[in-house]
């Protein structure tokens, strides 16, 4: 039987790579529906290629246009809404949008139980609560394509008992400025930000590793997905027991460690290809190998501590997610705002962790049951992180 996906952000780095999975092995799975932010040319070219069932464009404006130029028979969604009702269209939807902006997507595809394939760690991040609840709708499933969140998905299969978990180790790859000083990260250009060492990847995450936010979002993103309560694979653990360990080579995606002192690690070369098609496939394992490794070339494993006072973008994340509520909402918005102004060039690079900071001590205390909440932590921290920014 063919798996139908549905592709959100289709035009951006995770969607290009997740469109290369499916055309790799097409009696398996088809994609139906293509969403894409504002590239229109790009989103066409793609239309044209698959031949989707339905393409949403969140841009209202350009509906016209792209109604003139797509292929005829695929259905046209557009404006705010758009991209929600594309995610419940499929077997499986992919979240590739970047920052907040992918929450309807989770939202939507969840409820309407179906398996969301999330890359958009932003939306699990803001709204977790919100996301837990729509995590029991039946039939609805998620399953990480973050890698390192895609390799503990893995690690986790390997045990029954969630008391038997004792850590979790997220490697990172310490991002293009590892080993620098703060005095030579305080002149770092947008390019050598978007210079990463392992990995191609969109902008803003390019530079979210570059600061380590990336990490710290994703040891957010590893208590939602895996921390008690909520954690499905399972594991009775909290911030205490999520550690980061830098590991330059990007081979190990990260790690499991029981009560026995056994570690269980996934290893592969980095490549994204893997955690989408594990995503699509699971329970079952994708039948292509992208990115196994030739153990006769295999150079060396190297570990060491992160760099926590160069780097103060983690420990702000760590703070956020351990005072929980719409906390995590409020760092995560401001780090979409102080990264968006730097790649403006309105700011330096170390001053992203500063807006942040500054930012978070506006911190209302307010909980995250609901979406009105998330969605007004949202703006209020958009609205203190351009002030802030504004006065740099
Ligand atoms: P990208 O910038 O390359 O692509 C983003 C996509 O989102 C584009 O298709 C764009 O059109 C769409 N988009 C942007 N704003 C939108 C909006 N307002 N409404 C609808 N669509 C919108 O980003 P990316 O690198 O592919 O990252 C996507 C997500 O996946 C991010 O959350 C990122 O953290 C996560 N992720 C990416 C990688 C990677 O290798 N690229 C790895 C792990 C996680
Ligand atoms: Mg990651």
């Amino acid at each position: 039987m063919v798996t139908t996906v549905a592709i959100a952000g289709s035009t951006g780095s995770i969607g290009v790579q997740t469109l290369e999975v499916v055309a790799d092995t097409p009696e398996d799975y088809r994609v139906v529906a293509l969403a894409a932010g504002s590239r229109l040319d790009d989103l066409i070219d793609q239309a044209e290629r698959v031949r989707p069932e339905v393409v949403a464009l969140a841009d209202e404006s350009r509906r016209n246009e792209l109604s003139e130029r797509l292929p005829a028979g695929i259905e046209i969604l557009s404006g705010p809404s758009a991209l929600a009702d594309l995610a419940t269209v499929a077997d499986v939807t992919v979240n590739g949008v970047v920052g907040f902006a992918g929450l309807p997507v989770t939202l939507a595809c969840l409820h309407a139980g179906k398996r969301l394939a999330l890359a958009n760690k932003e939306s699990l991040i803001a709204a977790g609560p919100v996301v837990q609840r729509a995590r029991r709708t039946p039939g609805a499933e998620l399953v990480p394509v973050d890698s390192e969140h895609a390799a503990l998905h893995q690690c986790l299969r390997a045990n029954t008992n969630p008391a038997r978990v004792a850590r979790l180790q997220l490697t990172a790859s310490g991002g293009p400025f590892r080993g620098r000083s703060s005095q030579e990260l305080a002149k770092v250009t947008i390019e050598e930000a978007l210079a990463h060492p392992t990995w191609s990847m969109g902008p803003k995450i390019t530079v979210d590793s570059s600061t380590l936010m990336n990490k710290g979002l994703e040891v957010i993103e590893a208590n939602e997905l895996f921390g008690a309560p909520a954690g499905e694979a399972g594991a009775h653990i909290g911030f205490d027991q999520i550690d980061v360990v830098v590991h330059p080579q990007s081979i190990i995606h990260s790690m499991v460690t029981y009560a026995d002192g056994s570690t269980i690690a996934q290893l592969s070369n980095p490549t994204m290809k893997l955690p989408i098609g594990y995503a699509l496939a699971y329970p079952d394992r994708f039948p292509i190998s992208y990115g196994g490794i030739d153990w006769s070339q295999a150079g060396r494993l190297d570990f060491e501590a992160p760099d926590r006072s160069a780097f103060p973008c983690l420990d702000l994340a760590y703070e956020a997610g351990r005072v929980g509520g719409t906390a995590p909402a409020w760092l995560s918005a401001a780090n979409e705002v102080a990264v968006e102004g730097f790649l403006q060039g309105h700011v330096r690079w170390a001053d992203i962790p500063i807006v942040i900071e500054e930012t978070m001590a506006k911190y209302d205390g307010q909980d995250a049951e609901n979406l009105d909440a998330v969605l007004t932590a949202d703006l209020s921290a958009r609205k203190y992180a351009e002030m802030v920014l504004s006065q740099r």
